[in-house]
Protein backbone atom coordinates (compact mmCIF):
# COMPACT_ATOMS: atom_id res chain seq x y z
CA UNK A 1 0.00 0.00 0.00
CA UNK A 2 1.58 3.32 -0.75
CA UNK A 3 2.80 5.53 2.42
CA UNK A 4 0.13 7.95 1.05
CA UNK A 5 -3.21 5.76 1.55
CA UNK A 6 -1.71 3.92 4.60
CA UNK A 7 -1.62 7.46 6.33
CA UNK A 8 -5.15 8.07 5.22
CA UNK A 9 -6.43 4.72 6.70
CA UNK A 10 -4.82 5.46 10.04
CA UNK A 11 -6.71 8.99 9.99
CA UNK A 12 -9.81 7.02 8.74
CA UNK A 13 -9.48 4.57 12.25
CA UNK A 14 -8.38 7.75 14.47
CA UNK A 15 -11.67 9.63 13.25
CA UNK A 16 -13.74 6.52 13.72
CA UNK A 17 -12.52 6.10 17.10
CA UNK A 18 -13.23 9.55 18.29
CA UNK A 19 -16.67 9.13 17.26
CA UNK A 20 -17.72 6.06 18.28
CA UNK A 21 -16.11 6.89 22.12
CA UNK A 22 -18.41 10.29 21.96
CA UNK A 23 -21.29 8.16 21.15
CA UNK A 24 -20.43 6.38 24.10
CA UNK A 25 -20.22 9.19 26.44
CA UNK A 26 -16.37 8.17 27.37
CA UNK A 27 -13.78 10.68 28.21
CA UNK A 28 -10.46 9.65 26.67
CA UNK A 29 -9.06 8.80 30.18
CA UNK A 30 -11.66 6.43 30.65
CA UNK A 31 -11.50 5.06 27.86
CA UNK A 32 -7.60 4.50 28.48
CA UNK A 33 -8.41 3.14 31.63
CA UNK A 34 -10.51 0.72 29.72
CA UNK A 35 -8.30 -0.60 27.51
CA UNK A 36 -4.76 -0.11 29.60
CA UNK A 37 -3.75 3.32 27.80
CA UNK A 38 -2.60 6.64 28.78
CA UNK A 39 -5.22 9.56 28.00
CA UNK A 40 -1.98 10.92 26.05
CA UNK A 41 -2.07 7.67 24.06
CA UNK A 42 -5.94 8.13 23.45
CA UNK A 43 -5.10 11.54 22.28
CA UNK A 44 -2.06 10.37 19.94
CA UNK A 45 -4.61 7.26 18.13
CA UNK A 46 -7.69 9.78 17.53
CA UNK A 47 -5.14 11.96 16.25
CA UNK A 48 -3.37 9.31 13.72
CA UNK A 49 -0.39 10.86 15.55
CA UNK A 50 0.33 7.24 16.55
CA UNK A 51 -0.88 4.00 14.88
CA UNK A 52 -3.32 1.71 16.57
CA UNK A 53 -2.05 -2.01 17.39
CA UNK A 54 -4.61 -4.57 15.75
CA UNK A 55 -5.02 -6.24 19.30
CA UNK A 56 -5.52 -2.59 21.17
CA UNK A 57 -8.35 -1.93 18.43
CA UNK A 58 -10.29 -4.81 19.03
CA UNK A 59 -10.16 -4.09 22.87
CA UNK A 60 -11.75 -0.59 22.18
CA UNK A 61 -14.02 -1.78 20.18
CA UNK A 62 -14.76 -4.27 22.60
CA UNK A 63 -14.75 -1.34 25.40
CA UNK A 64 -17.09 0.58 23.63
CA UNK A 65 -19.69 -2.02 22.90
CA UNK A 66 -19.23 -1.78 19.16
CA UNK A 67 -18.52 -4.53 16.50
CA UNK A 68 -14.60 -4.35 15.10
CA UNK A 69 -16.21 -3.32 11.55
CA UNK A 70 -17.34 0.01 12.97
CA UNK A 71 -13.79 0.67 13.81
CA UNK A 72 -12.49 0.00 9.99
CA UNK A 73 -12.99 1.84 7.04
CA UNK A 74 -14.77 0.00 4.31
CA UNK A 75 -12.26 -1.65 1.68
CA UNK A 76 -11.62 -0.80 -1.43
CA UNK A 77 -11.47 -4.19 -3.11
CA UNK A 78 -14.19 -6.53 -4.82
CA UNK A 79 -17.09 -6.26 -6.74
CA UNK A 80 -18.33 -2.81 -7.68
CA UNK A 81 -22.08 -2.77 -7.89
CA UNK A 82 -23.38 -0.57 -10.30
CA UNK A 83 -26.01 2.11 -9.05
CA UNK A 84 -27.98 3.80 -11.14
CA UNK A 85 -27.72 7.42 -11.62
CA UNK A 86 -31.05 8.32 -10.99
CA UNK A 87 -30.60 7.23 -7.28
CA UNK A 88 -27.55 9.09 -6.65
CA UNK A 89 -29.30 12.46 -7.96
CA UNK A 90 -30.02 15.06 -5.57
CA UNK A 91 -28.03 13.64 -3.39
CA UNK A 92 -25.40 16.24 -1.06
CA UNK A 93 -21.80 17.07 -1.78
CA UNK A 94 -19.77 13.81 -0.78
CA UNK A 95 -22.83 11.45 -0.26
CA UNK A 96 -22.39 10.23 -4.17
CA UNK A 97 -19.15 9.66 -3.80
CA UNK A 98 -19.75 7.65 -0.07
CA UNK A 99 -22.15 6.05 -2.02
CA UNK A 100 -20.27 4.34 -5.00
CA UNK A 101 -17.21 3.66 -2.67
CA UNK A 102 -19.32 1.56 -0.44
CA UNK A 103 -21.38 0.09 -2.65
CA UNK A 104 -18.64 -2.73 -3.02
CA UNK A 105 -18.89 -6.42 -2.39
CA UNK A 106 -16.26 -8.55 -0.94
CA UNK A 107 -14.06 -10.50 -3.31
CA UNK A 108 -15.17 -14.05 -3.47
CA UNK A 109 -18.98 -13.08 -2.37
CA UNK A 110 -20.58 -14.21 0.81
CA UNK A 111 -20.36 -18.12 0.40
CA UNK A 112 -23.52 -20.19 1.40
CA UNK A 113 -24.11 -18.47 4.15
CA UNK A 114 -25.06 -15.46 2.51
CA UNK A 115 -26.97 -17.76 0.05
CA UNK A 116 -29.22 -19.15 3.06
CA UNK A 117 -29.92 -15.77 4.58
CA UNK A 118 -30.92 -14.68 0.96
CA UNK A 119 -33.31 -17.26 0.47
CA UNK A 120 -34.89 -16.27 3.90
CA UNK A 121 -35.18 -12.77 2.92
CA UNK A 122 -37.16 -13.56 -0.10
CA UNK A 123 -39.73 -15.93 1.93
CA UNK A 124 -40.15 -12.23 3.80
CA UNK A 125 -40.74 -10.61 0.33
CA UNK A 126 -43.23 -12.94 -0.61
CA UNK A 127 -44.97 -13.44 2.78
CA UNK A 128 -45.26 -9.55 2.17
CA UNK A 129 -46.32 -9.97 -1.25
CA UNK A 130 -49.01 -12.69 0.10
CA UNK A 131 -50.99 -9.75 2.19
CA UNK A 132 -48.41 -10.41 5.18
CA UNK A 133 -48.84 -7.01 6.11
CA UNK A 134 -52.50 -7.16 6.80
CA UNK A 135 -51.84 -8.66 9.88
CA UNK A 136 -49.89 -6.31 11.14
CA UNK A 137 -46.36 -5.09 11.09
CA UNK A 138 -45.60 -6.71 14.57
CA UNK A 139 -46.34 -10.13 13.06
CA UNK A 140 -43.33 -9.16 10.31
CA UNK A 141 -41.03 -8.66 13.04
CA UNK A 142 -41.74 -11.66 14.85
CA UNK A 143 -41.08 -13.26 11.52
CA UNK A 144 -38.16 -11.69 10.75
CA UNK A 145 -36.86 -12.72 14.35
CA UNK A 146 -37.68 -16.10 13.82
CA UNK A 147 -36.16 -16.08 10.25
CA UNK A 148 -32.53 -14.67 11.03
CA UNK A 149 -32.57 -16.55 14.40
CA UNK A 150 -32.41 -13.33 16.90
CA UNK A 151 -34.30 -12.82 19.89
CA UNK A 152 -33.59 -10.13 23.32
CA UNK A 153 -33.77 -6.53 24.34
CA UNK A 154 -31.92 -4.34 22.68
CA UNK A 155 -32.23 -6.48 19.30
CA UNK A 156 -28.92 -7.61 17.42
CA UNK A 157 -30.16 -5.52 14.38
CA UNK A 158 -27.01 -6.41 12.23
CA UNK A 159 -27.25 -9.94 13.00
CA UNK A 160 -30.95 -9.82 12.27
CA UNK A 161 -29.92 -8.27 8.62
CA UNK A 162 -26.49 -10.46 8.17
CA UNK A 163 -28.97 -13.49 8.87
CA UNK A 164 -31.21 -12.81 6.18
CA UNK A 165 -28.14 -12.35 3.80
CA UNK A 166 -27.25 -9.18 3.59
CA UNK A 167 -24.13 -7.70 3.82
CA UNK A 168 -23.53 -4.40 6.07
CA UNK A 169 -20.77 -1.89 5.40
CA UNK A 170 -19.52 0.99 8.12
CA UNK A 171 -17.89 3.68 6.33
CA UNK A 172 -17.51 7.88 7.40
CA UNK A 173 -19.95 10.05 5.47
CA UNK A 174 -20.08 13.93 4.79
CA UNK A 175 -23.24 14.73 7.36
CA UNK A 176 -26.30 14.47 4.85
CA UNK A 177 -26.60 10.47 4.27
CA UNK A 178 -27.41 7.96 7.16
CA UNK A 179 -27.72 4.92 5.01
CA UNK A 180 -27.62 3.13 1.42
CA UNK A 181 -29.39 -0.09 0.16
CA UNK A 182 -28.43 -2.10 -2.68
CA UNK A 183 -30.73 -5.31 -3.61
CA UNK A 184 -31.00 -8.05 -6.10
CA UNK A 185 -31.29 -11.05 -6.20
CA UNK A 186 -28.00 -12.81 -5.24
CA UNK A 187 -26.57 -10.25 -3.22
CA UNK A 188 -27.85 -7.14 -0.43
CA UNK A 189 -25.76 -4.93 1.01
CA UNK A 190 -26.42 -2.27 3.57
CA UNK A 191 -23.77 0.58 4.15
CA UNK A 192 -24.47 2.51 7.61
CA UNK A 193 -22.82 6.19 7.95
CA UNK A 194 -20.55 5.02 11.06
CA UNK A 195 -19.93 8.45 12.21
CA UNK A 196 -23.69 8.96 13.03
CA UNK A 197 -24.39 8.51 16.68
CA UNK A 198 -24.66 4.56 18.24
CA UNK A 199 -28.46 4.39 18.24
CA UNK A 200 -29.09 6.39 15.17
CA UNK A 201 -27.04 3.30 12.99
CA UNK A 202 -29.12 1.30 15.07
CA UNK A 203 -32.33 2.70 13.61
CA UNK A 204 -30.94 3.14 9.88
CA UNK A 205 -30.12 -0.55 9.82
CA UNK A 206 -33.32 -1.22 10.98
CA UNK A 207 -35.08 1.36 8.25
CA UNK A 208 -33.07 0.02 5.70
CA UNK A 209 -33.79 -3.49 6.39
CA UNK A 210 -37.85 -2.80 6.59
CA UNK A 211 -36.80 -1.17 3.08
CA UNK A 212 -35.52 -4.66 1.77
CA UNK A 213 -38.38 -6.38 2.82
CA UNK A 214 -40.85 -4.25 2.12
CA UNK A 215 -40.50 -2.61 -1.26
CA UNK A 216 -39.11 -2.98 -4.78
CA UNK A 217 -36.23 -1.31 -5.30
CA UNK A 218 -32.45 -2.21 -6.39
CA UNK A 219 -31.03 1.08 -4.60
CA UNK A 220 -32.42 2.96 -1.73
CA UNK A 221 -30.54 5.96 -0.27
CA UNK A 222 -31.81 7.71 3.23
CA UNK A 223 -30.75 10.67 4.03
CA UNK A 224 -32.66 10.97 7.18
CA UNK A 225 -35.62 9.28 8.16
CA UNK A 226 -38.62 12.08 8.14
CA UNK A 227 -42.03 11.29 9.54
CA UNK A 228 -44.10 10.58 6.70
CA UNK A 229 -46.93 8.56 4.46
CA UNK A 230 -46.26 6.10 1.88
CA UNK A 231 -42.92 4.02 1.93
CA UNK A 232 -40.72 6.07 4.32
CA UNK A 233 -43.43 6.08 6.53
CA UNK A 234 -43.70 2.15 6.48
CA UNK A 235 -39.48 1.57 6.75
CA UNK A 236 -39.61 4.04 9.88
CA UNK A 237 -42.78 2.09 11.47
CA UNK A 238 -40.84 -1.09 10.78
CA UNK A 239 -37.72 -0.26 12.37
CA UNK A 240 -39.76 1.20 15.69
CA UNK A 241 -41.29 -2.29 15.93
CA UNK A 242 -38.07 -4.34 15.03
CA UNK A 243 -36.15 -2.28 17.53
CA UNK A 244 -38.88 -1.64 20.12
CA UNK A 245 -41.74 -4.50 20.14
CA UNK A 246 -45.13 -2.87 21.11
CA UNK A 247 -46.31 -6.01 22.66
CA UNK A 248 -43.69 -6.77 24.91
CA UNK A 249 -43.02 -3.36 25.62
CA UNK A 250 -46.58 -3.31 26.90
CA UNK A 251 -46.12 -6.60 29.00
CA UNK A 252 -43.08 -5.38 30.25
CA UNK A 253 -45.09 -2.43 31.45
CA UNK A 254 -47.45 -4.59 33.12
CA UNK A 255 -49.62 -1.53 33.38
CA UNK A 256 -47.19 0.69 35.18
CA UNK A 257 -47.59 4.19 33.29
CA UNK A 258 -44.30 5.86 31.86
CA UNK A 259 -44.71 9.76 31.46
CA UNK A 260 -43.35 9.36 27.35
CA UNK A 261 -43.42 13.14 27.72
CA UNK A 262 -40.67 13.20 30.38
CA UNK A 263 -37.18 13.38 29.13
CA UNK A 264 -36.17 11.64 32.27
CA UNK A 265 -38.73 9.04 32.52
CA UNK A 266 -37.76 8.19 28.77
CA UNK A 267 -34.06 7.88 29.05
CA UNK A 268 -33.61 4.46 30.76
CA UNK A 269 -36.25 2.79 28.37
CA UNK A 270 -33.91 4.35 25.57
CA UNK A 271 -30.94 3.31 26.68
CA UNK A 272 -32.54 -0.14 27.63
CA UNK A 273 -33.61 -0.41 23.98
CA UNK A 274 -30.74 1.46 22.04
CA UNK A 275 -32.96 3.05 20.11
CA UNK A 276 -32.89 7.75 20.42
CA UNK A 277 -34.83 9.27 23.37
CA UNK A 278 -37.40 10.17 20.43
CA UNK A 279 -38.59 6.45 18.81
CA UNK A 280 -37.94 5.61 22.76
CA UNK A 281 -41.04 8.04 23.61
CA UNK A 282 -43.10 7.11 20.22
CA UNK A 283 -43.34 3.43 21.30
CA UNK A 284 -43.90 4.12 25.06
CA UNK A 285 -47.02 6.09 23.54
CA UNK A 286 -48.07 3.08 21.28
CA UNK A 287 -47.67 0.95 24.15
CA UNK A 288 -49.86 3.30 26.31
CA UNK A 289 -52.76 2.63 23.39
CA UNK A 290 -52.47 -1.36 23.51
ZN1 LIG B 1 -36.04 5.21 3.80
Amino acid sequence: MPKADLDRLYVQIAGLIRARREDAGLTQEELGRRVGLTRGSITNLESARQRVQLDKLFEIAEALGVPLAALLPAPAEGERLEIPGEALRGLPAGAREWVQEMMVLPAGGGGPVVVAGLEKLKKLRDYVAGGGLETGIPNLCTEVRVLSGVSGTPIPVEQAAQGLGILIRYGPAAPGVEVALYQANTSALIAVNSLRPAARQRFALAHSLGHAILHDRVVTIDTGFPDSEGDEGAANAFAAELLVPVEGLWQELGGKAVDYEDDEEVRPWAEKYKVSARVMAGRLAAAARL
